[in-house]
């Protein structure tokens, strides 16, 4: 069965994938530009890439409505553990484990992940995702990064970039990160959420057509790619 990978806007990202459903960063109730509440997706595990209040405000309310496993940094997950969410699975920089849904390896990203109360967040992340031998990286938060060099050697069939500025990438660091990755698809997200994180996803898809290998997919909130 196809992989399909809808985004919610921002970092969240749902994927449904041989009866299995993982939600990424979920932040749909507070976000001005998500097409559905907290209450309506459905999560078997939810991977959180970092601590900020734009990737972990849903993530306690769905864990508890669908049992679903939380997998994020060692700190993040020990968090959610201590308020109640019992299916956790740790991970840290650089390790991969599988799951039934497919292989996540945890990536480097260089931002921050500080919890939304103070506590310690431990490292932000991305993730590499790997289903039905097709592999997508999710960069999450993150400014460019040479290394991305390596991790586009695993062959990137999907790329998920941050292109708003201020806080991540902005386009053109986020060309760079195309050139880096070379993948055969990419999809700029974290932007249009709010003003300072506007920008022209279908400009910045003009550039990687001219500059780089990649073939860009610009969708919106509520729309899916299928792998
Ligand atoms: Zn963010």
């Amino acid at each position: 069965m196809a992989t399909e990978l809808t985004w919610l806007g921002h970092g969240t990202w749902s994927i449904a994938t041989g009866g299995h459903h993982v939600l990424l960063d979920p932040f749909l109730d507070d976000s001005p530009v998500a097409p559905v509440k907290a209450d309506e997706v459905k999560a078997d595990f939810i991977l959180v890439s970092h601590g900020h209040f734009d990737h972990t405000a849903d993530v306690e309310k769905i864990a508890r409505r669908t049992g679903a496993t939380v997998v994020g940094c060692f700190e993040i997950c020990e968090w959610f553990r201590a308020k109640g969410i019992d299916r956790v699975h740790p991970m840290n920089i650089g390790g991969g484990c599988a799951f039934p849904f497919g292989w996540v390896k945890m990536t480097i990203a260089h931002h921050s992940s500080m919890l939304p109360d103070g506590t310690d967040g431990g490292c932000p992340c991305g993730f590499l995702v790997t289903i039905d031998e097709k592999n997508v990286y999710f960069a999450c938060d993150t400014g460019l990064f040479y290394d991305m060099k390596l991790i586009g050697r695993a062959g990137i069939d999907l790329a998920a970039l941050p292109i708003g500025d201020n806080f991540t990438m902005g386009p053109d660091d986020a060309i760079e990160a195309v050139k880096l990755l070379d993948p055969k698809r990419v999809v700029p997200v974290h932007t249009k959420t709010w003003p300072v994180i506007d920008q022209d996803p279908d400009a910045w898809a003009d550039r990687v057509h001219v500059d780089t290998d990649a073939d860009p997919v610009v969708i919106a909130p509520g729309e899916k790619i299928t792998l």
